[in-house]
């Protein structure tokens, strides 16, 4: 296994719930360490660049809303095997289905207001941290 770098993000209905330090911790305690972190309040044009891989899906618009109705918190997380195991943690997209101890299980409302982003590959992972960080803000 190797050392990563993934990108995460706090989403709004997250953020809006206060839960920025319980999912920290989550974080933390699956030993992934965050060496970059801002909270931001994502422009449209940000959101909509951010997913423009699901464009074409019919739940595109109300993603980019809900992504843009508060506050988001943008972290580079890393640690061995960063994108899998964060991936992991995350739990699945759907709530319904996410195991005892994700954080989505804990705090997800719905499908769609989940709580979390995780990038889905390490090539991804560099694209998405580059789109939030310059590499001066990353302290490893
Ligand atoms: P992820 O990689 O687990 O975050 O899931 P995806 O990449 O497939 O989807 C991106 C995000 O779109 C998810 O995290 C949800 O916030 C949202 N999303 C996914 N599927 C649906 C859906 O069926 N309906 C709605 N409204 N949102 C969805
Ligand atoms: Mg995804």
């Amino acid at each position: 296994m190797a050392v990563e770098r993934t990108l995460s993000i706090i989403k709004p209905d997250a953020t809006r719930r206060n839960l920025t330090g319980k999912i920290n911790a989550v974080i933390e305690e699956a030993g992934l360490r965050i060496v970059a972190q801002k909270r931001v309040a994502l422009t449209r044009a940000q959101a909509e660049g951010f997913y423009a891989v699901h464009k074409e899906r019919s739940f595109f618009g109300e993603l980019v809303d809900f992504m843009i109705s508060g506050p988001v918190v943008v972290q580079a997380l890393e640690g061995e095997n960063a994108v899998a195991t964060y991936r992991e943690v995350m739990g699945a997209t759907n709530p319904a289905n996410a195991e005892e101890g994700t954080i989505r299980k804990q705090f997800a409302e719905s499908i769609e207001a989940n709580s979390v982003h995780g990038s889905d590959s390490l090539e991804n992972a560099a694209i998405e941290i580059a789109y939030f960080f310059a590499q001066t803000e990353i302290v490893g």
